[in-house]
């Protein structure tokens, strides 16, 4: 092959060179993981730019966390010397969210609108329902928070949702009710931010023809987890419909995934879309990657045999040139601190070997997991950084602080108000604050605007803080954000409240931390008062965006002003946005070397010199609500290939026999995702299969007591070939039985595993769910 020309598409092989390079059309890279999708995607726009093909503007790229686009735009700079805020790179939400500020009013929102997350939602959802009296056991909070996100991910509004009965028509009629608050509220939660931009780009022609001249190239990275309204919100960029069929435009829409990565099946990702984008696209290319760099084979072997066990696949390869590498271990520990300390003594051993803490990753399959593991770091004084789960801008504190903000931004915004109404708490009890929604319902008004209408002490307790609220936007004007997020601590009262709680120090720590995150927001993101006016004359006159509409904004800044009013976001509203959106990663924490702890979920894209999977046990991993389900396993399994293939030079595998989970112990056995790893790339740290019957390898009965029998060191030890249990059950349980528990009822079991001492079963208890139980503690007496 003659060596290529640029720069830019050296260190790359021949199918990633040819992807990189496609001529314009649209084109699927369906690949494993770790083969370099990403790679390409990026590599992609940058030989675009350079080969003068399109300009920023003219480029729209979907990436799945904010943190990938950052890297994405630190990759690109790296390589180009370009300007990149007129790129819109980010993920589905991030954009739709820039795209509904330039377009607010077409929109039909205030130009103040604020995003409510989904703890935000549910709390709107449940203030709701208290209101019209709706039984909360009926329709769980949750559940209607689910269906309505479940609709708003079809496309659905509430006319539109299909009503078979009559609880079908109660949800319908909550989901209308939520949407008369939002907007009366002015917000809107991430489901709408979708569906509205969606909807603004079908029925409004000129912004629909707008964006579709300007964004030539249109790349969406993880595509496998798309779900019904993303693929319809890229087809509105990208094509239209004629009689009900799908005609795509010039645009050049490449989609990169990997049907073995859907893992969001559950909240609406729909795998088949790549199958539908081939179709309805026409997809002329179809590129495959086999070649793997990120991991050693003992991990790529252990990842291909797992996903093997589906069922439901694409079907790929994946190889890699790099040698064996270290075996995967496997660690069985007693209980789930032992597990946790097991770790933060093999992490002392890497940091000896060299390796940076921030490039070991502890995953998990639950948020509840990382408690246990975080205290044994603390307690070591390792340094870690938790991503998910609680973020940053989820902690009570830090959700404190914003609606205090969020009520300077916009006053009618109830959530907000509800929140810090009586807190500090000032006085105001249950009883007058549901006097004061019903007088703001009767009225038609905002909570903010009805509190005259109460009377008494309380109504005077409502106004002196309407009053602070008013008072405080007041003193506020004209100040830095950093300013007013200082003048709004001290003045709502809540660094005062924290000092006086006995644990109000980390709180007190965390709102500091505020006030850096807002700093660090307005130097970096650019989102200052002195950000630059953007090149939207250097855009119009590209070749590539030839064609643009003269009378719409081009909208390449958060701040650039309203077109028609001059009206532009206040710092404090793109901050306010920003912590809606962003994944909450600590700005002043970035730079430490710590290690990541995050579910499997949030792991998705990333890779690190050390994994540990924890927590590798039957109803933990898989998932306890996938057990009985085929298609939830396989997605479990999906899940658990996710994290295997985030390794690049070592991995853990680790379970416990107990663990505390939700306030009970539980006794779980090891995953079946164990029995489907190549047991010669594996090294069993711990004894495997405890309590396996010993004869059938003819040690003799010497060799009967596993537990604590000594194993000289564990780099010694070597696993025999391990035969299936063939033991005779002791308990006289069998599957299908039915079983009396003295806590959890009547149940059914479902599986036995093991024998003696080591004897479980898994039984499901109508009231309580699945469990998985040790018989030599859990009584169970067959009815
Ligand atoms: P995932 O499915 O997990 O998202 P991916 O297919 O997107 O993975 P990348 O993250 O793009 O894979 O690449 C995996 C790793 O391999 C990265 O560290 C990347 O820099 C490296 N890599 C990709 N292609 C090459 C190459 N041709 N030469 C050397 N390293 C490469
Ligand atoms: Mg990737």
């Amino acid at each position: 092959d003659p060596a290529p020309a640029s720069p830019l598409l050296q260190n790359l092989n021949p199918e990633q060179l040819a992807a990189v390079t496609l001529p314009a059309g649209n084109a699927l890279i369906l690949a494993g993981a770790g083969s370099g999708k990403t790679r390409v995607l990026t590599t992609r726009i940058a030989w675009l730019l350079q080969t003068g093909q399109v300009s920023p503007g003219g480029i729209l790229a979907v990436t799945f966390t904010n943190k990938a686009a950052k890297e994405m735009m630190a990759r690109l700079t790296a390589m180009l010397p370009i300007n990149t805020r007129g790129m819109w790179i980010g993920t589905f939400h991030g954009l739709c969210n820039r795209f509904l500020r330039a377009h607010w009013k077409l929109a039909g929102l205030p130009s103040t609108f604020q995003i409510l997350d989904t703890q935000d939602q549910l709390s709107a959802i449940k203030r709701l329902m208290k209101q019209f009296n709706v039984d909360e056991e009926r329709f769980p909070a949750k559940q209607t928070q689910w269906f309505i996100a479940g609709a708003k991910e079809d496309g659905l509004r509430p006319r539109d949702v299909e009503v078979r009965s009559d609880d079908d028509r109660k949800k319908v009629e909550l989901y209308q009710l939520y949407e008369d608050q939002c907007q009366r509220e002015g917000v809107v939660d991430f489901g709408e931010l979708m569906l509205r931009s969606y909807e603004l780009l079908r029925d409004n022609d000129p912004v629909r023809e707008h964006y579709q001249r300007r964004f030539r190239h249109i790349l969406i990275d993880e595509f496998q987890d798309t779900n019904r309204l993303q693929y319809a919100w890229i087809k509105m960029l990208a094509g239209h419909t004629v009689e009900g069929r799908f005609v795509p435009g010039d645009n050049s829409v490449l989609a990169v995934g990997d049907d073995d990565q859907s893992i969001y099946a559950f909240r609406g990702a729909r795998v088949g879309n790549m199958a539908d984008f081939v179709g309805e696209f026409g997809v002329a290319h179809q590129i495959k990657l086999e070649q793997n760099y990120r991991s050693y084979s003992n991990i790529l072997d252990s990842a291909n045999a797992l996903i093997s066990h589906n069922k439901k696949r694409l079907g790929k390869n994946l190889r890699t040139d790099q040698g064996p590498g270290e075996p995967v271990r496997v660690y069985e520990s007693t209980s789930d601190f032992a597990e946790a300390q097991w770790m933060v003594e093999e992490m002392r051993q890497l940091v000896r070997d060299g390796i940076e803490r921030k490039e070991m990753a502890v995953l998990y399959r639950s948020n509840a997991q990382s408690r246990v593991i975080e205290t044994a770091l603390f307690n070591a004084a390792v340094p870690y950084r938790v991503y998910g789960g609680l973020r940053f801008f989820e902690r009570a504190e830090i959700k404190h602080a914003l609606a205090y903000l969020r009520l300077l931004e916009n006053k009618d915004d109830d959530t907000s108000f509800l929140r810090v109404v009586n807190f500090p708490p000032r006085g105001i009890g249950a009883r007058s604050i549901e006097q004061l929604q019903d007088a703001a319902r009767a009225a038609g008004r905002s909570l903010h605007d009805a509190v005259a209408a109460v009377g008494g002490k309380a109504g005077a307790n409502l106004s002196a803080f309407v009053a602070k609220i008013d008072v405080l936007r007041e003193q506020t004007q004209g100040l830095s954000l950093r300013e007013i997020i200082e003048l709004v601590l001290q003045h709502s009262g809540l660094i005062e409240h924290y000092r006086s709680e006995r644990e109000g120090a980390d709180r007190i720590e965390n709102l500091e931390e505020l006030v850096n995150a807002a700093e660090s927001f307005v130097t970096q993101e650019g989102f200052g008062r002195d950000a630059v006016a953007m090149p939207v004359d250097e855009l119009r006159q590209s070749p590539a965006s030839q064609g643009l509409d003269p009378n719409l904004p081009i909208t390449d800044e958060p701040l650039v002003p309203d077109a028609e009013t001059g009206e532009t976001m206040s710092p404090l509203a793109a901050f306010l946005t920003h912590a809606a959106l962003e994944s909450g990663d600590n700005q002043a924490q970035a730079g430490q070397d710590a290690v990541q702890l995050m579910t499997v979920h949030a792991a998705k894209g990333l890779e690190f010199d050390c994994v540990f999977i924890t927590g590798m046990e039957e109803g933990l991993f898989p998932h306890e609500n996938s057990l009985s389900d085929h298609e939830s396993l396989e997605e479990e399994r999906r899940l658990m290939y996710v994290a295997i293939t985030r390794a690049r030079q070592r991995l853990y595998l680790s379970h416990s026999q107990t663990r505390m989970l939700h306030g009970q112990t539980r006794y779980n056995v090891k995953s079946r995702f164990f029995d489907e790893l190549p047991e010669a790339a594996l090294k069993w740290l711990t004894p495997k299969n405890q309590g396996f019957a010993p004869s059938a390898f003819g040690y003799g009965a010497g060799y009967a007591s596993t537990r604590g029998g000594s194993y000289g060191s564990k780099e010694s030890f070597a696993s025999p070939p391990v035969p299936p249990q063939k033991a005779a059950p002791s308990h006289g349980l069998r599957s299908g039985m039915q079983v009396f528990h003295n806590k959890f009822g009547e149940g059914t079991v479902l599986a036995l595993e093991g024998s003696g001492d080591d004897a479980r079963a898994q039984v499901n208890f109508p009231r309580h769910g699945i469990k998985w139980l040790a018989l030599s503690v859990a009584k169970l007496t067959p009815v």
